[in-house]
Formats: structure tokens, sequence, C-alpha cells
């Protein structure tokens, strides 16, 4: 964990008169964020312009000034620089092949615009395309490609009324783009809406402000938001332990302080985190804040995206490293969306290796072989 103290900040050359309470402010990160060529040069002098030019123009590029800070500004292959700056790959159809826009059919398998219904017992909701980062690893890459816009609340009705109408619903993920880039009375009324649904028990936020903006939670009003609509729990998405700091800390502090649980999915991306001792690092990291890790995924096969993909051994590889070396509490579920829709596939290592009327036999963390009778 990056401990960041006084007015760390002020070594990046443009930020050297911002005061504190601009910086700490959500609004000030998400106001000031970097948003073209010239924004990014004024940080980084490791830019390849005309990749950073061509592709901005199709999958567009944003960070918050606090994202960045966090970054190695002087080395092209630092782990966050990757998740934010434009690479060519994404445009290059040998690095693309098989990737689809939508593969998960989230658009045309929506029963009300904006929602998704894979599952019988919860529903997608995208609030919002708009995203304070824009992560060049997203799998909903295709809202890239549309004008940055939250719904109007008409928008919003509609999707309440669906989920109104079908009692199986019991649950509510709002996503987007990011859903906590929201004003908080937009945010409130999508929160209050869906929390007054009898038969809806969890709301759950899928947001990566924690990561880039973690100043949006130490705004007392979305805190009254998450304690007064008590079904509230926050998914975040780290991906690197460079990720963690004391400004995570305590905005996770505020957050458990309203009764909401803390989640995070992770990504494996080639070249970022595709390496078995750093995501042990995340996983530690992220246990010290009091996140639990929920989700290791497998890159998906999304077009803009494809780049990042690692195999599924490599996950494997992953996840036997973690078991028996970190709390179990620090082992997430690797996991694997299928494509059309078809839902996700939790994979483990070997564990049982044979099967034999009443002996089992078992392959422990070590590798030691077991037979017990059972
Ligand atoms: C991932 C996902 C969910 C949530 O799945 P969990 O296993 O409960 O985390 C729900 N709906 C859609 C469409 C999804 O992609
Ligand atoms: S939706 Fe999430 S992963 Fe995608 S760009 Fe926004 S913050 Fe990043």
């Amino acid at each position: 964990m990056k401990i960041l103290e006084g007015e760390y900040w002020k070594e990046i050359p443009i930020y050297k008169d911002v005061k504190e309470e601009e910086w700490k402010n959500w609004k000030w990160q998400i106001q000031n964020r970097l948003k073209t060529l010239e924004d990014a040069k004024k940080i980084l002098n490791i830019i390849d312009e005309k990749s950073f030019k061509k592709v901005s123009e199709i999958y567009h590029f944003g960070t918050t000034p606090y994202y960045i800070f966090l970054a190695d500004r002087e080395n092209p292959d630092d782990p966050i620089v990757k998740q934010i700056i434009p690479d060519e790959k994404e445009i290059d159809e040998k690095y693309q092949e098989g990737a689809l826009l939508d593969p998960f059919l989230e658009d045309k398998k929506s029963p009300v615009e904006g929602l998704t219904h894979r599952y019988p017992d919860r529903v997608l909701f995208r609030a919002t395309n708009f995203c304070s980062v824009y992560c060049r690893h997203c799998m909903r890459k295709r809202m890239f490609l549309e004008d940055e816009r939250a719904r109007t609340k008409q928008e919003y009705d509609k999707m309440f009324e669906y989920i109104k109408n079908n009692k199986n619903i019991k649950e509510v993920l709002i996503s987007g783009g990011d859903p906590l880039t929201l004003p908080n009375t937009k945010l409130e009324y999508i929160v209050k809406n869906i929390y007054e649904i009898d038969h809806i028990d969890i709301i759950r936020i899928g947001s990566r402000e924690l990561v880039a903006n973690p100043f949006r939670f130490f705004d007392e009003e979305l805190l009254e938001i998450f304690d007064k609509y008590d079904k509230v729990w926050l998914v975040t998405h780290f991906n690197h332990p460079n990720e963690i700091t004391s400004e995570t800390k305590k905005a996770v502090k505020n957050i458990l302080s309203t009764g909401t649980p803390v989640l995070n999915q992770t990504v494996i991306l080639k070249g970022i985190n595709d390496d078995k001792h750093t995501i042990e690092n995340l996983m530690r990291d992220l246990l010290k804040v009091k996140i639990k890790p929920y989700y290791l995924f497998n890159c998906d096969p999304t077009k803009g995206v494809y780049h990042f993909k690692t195999s599924i051994e490599k996950g494997l590889e992953i996840m036997e490293h973690l078991r028996g070396r970190v709390s179990g509490l620090g082992n997430p579920t690797f996991a694997v969306d299928l494509i059309d829709g078809l839902g996700k596939v939790p994979l483990l290592p070997e564990y049982l290796l044979e099967k034999n009327e009443n002996l089992y036999t078992f392959k422990n963390y070590e590798g030691k072989i077991v037979k017990i009778k059972v």
C-alpha cells in the first residue's frame, strides 16, 4: 500500500498550486480530468503521439489527476499507464481477431433499454455511459463509441417498471459506465426507486471510483445515501497493488461505516497483472484495507480489449498459487464469462483427481496426493 502524505500531488508541476480542498474533492477530480493528448502530455513524456491520436479518436481517453498521479510517469510499461493510455493494438485486427463489440449480447438480449436480465434473480442496470477514467480493457468498450451521457429519468422509470413487474428479481446490479460519477440527486433517485421495490434484497453498485477517485467516498451526502438505503453493496475494480493507497483505506473506512460491504473484481490483463506474485500482492493489499476479493476474471473477448487476453491456464496457475498461501478470505472465484450471454463459469485447478467407489484421491495445496475413504 502506497502511503500518500502531505500535499503529495504538488510533485506534478501542473498541480503545484492545487489546494487540498480541491484535490480531495471528487467533483474537482472529475472536472479536471485529462481528456486530450495535450492534457496527457502535460504529465507524461512517454507518449507515442501518433498512435494516441489515432486510437483516442475511436476509443476515447480519460483519467482523473489522482489516478495518473499513481503511475510511474516515466515508464510506458507501468501498470497504470497501460490501463489508461491508448495503444495501437486496440485497433489492430491482428490482436482483435475473434473479439466482438458485445460478446455477451447485453444490448441484444435486453428487455428494456439499459437492462440486461440474464439470470432469473438478478438484473444488470446500466445507469450511464460516463466514467471518470476510461480503462483500455473495459468490457463495455462499445460504449466508448457513443456520446458520454447518463440516461434520462424517463428511461430509468421504464427500467424500474420492468423490475417491479418481475418478482423473481431479488438483486439489481447498477453499473454503467460508472454510476458513482452521477450527481447525488440522480444517484439517489435510482437507488431510492429500486430500494422501495419490496422484492429487491440487494442493490449492488459496480464502480471504479474507489480506484480512480477515492474522494467520492469523502462525500457525506453519498455516505448518507449508502446508510439510508441499506440494501447497498459496493463492488469495485482494482487490478494492481499500485492502485491501493492510504486514500483508498480512508475511503473504505467511510464506506464500511455506513454498513456497506466492499468487494472487488479483478481482470487478468497481459502485461499488467498476469503474474501470480502480482495477484498475490494485490489480494493481500485488498485485505489490508478490508476489501474482500470476489471475482478474478479471464479477459473477455471484447473488441478493442483482446490484446490483453491470457490463457485459461494462466488463471488456473494463479489460483493454484493463491490456495494455501493466502488467507481463504483473499481467494477470489476465478471465472470465465461465456459468450452470447450464457453466463459466468467458475474454474478451479483439479483437487479431486480420482473417485473409485468410496475412495477419493485428492491433491492438496502443496501438490501432495492424499487418498481418503469418504
Ligand atoms: C456478471 C453478471 C451478473 C452478476 O453475476 P454474479 O455471479 O452474481 O456476480 C448479473 N447479470 C449479468 C448480465 C452479468 O453479466
Ligand atoms: S465501465 Fe469501469 S472498466 Fe469500463 S471504462 Fe468505466 S471505469 Fe473503466
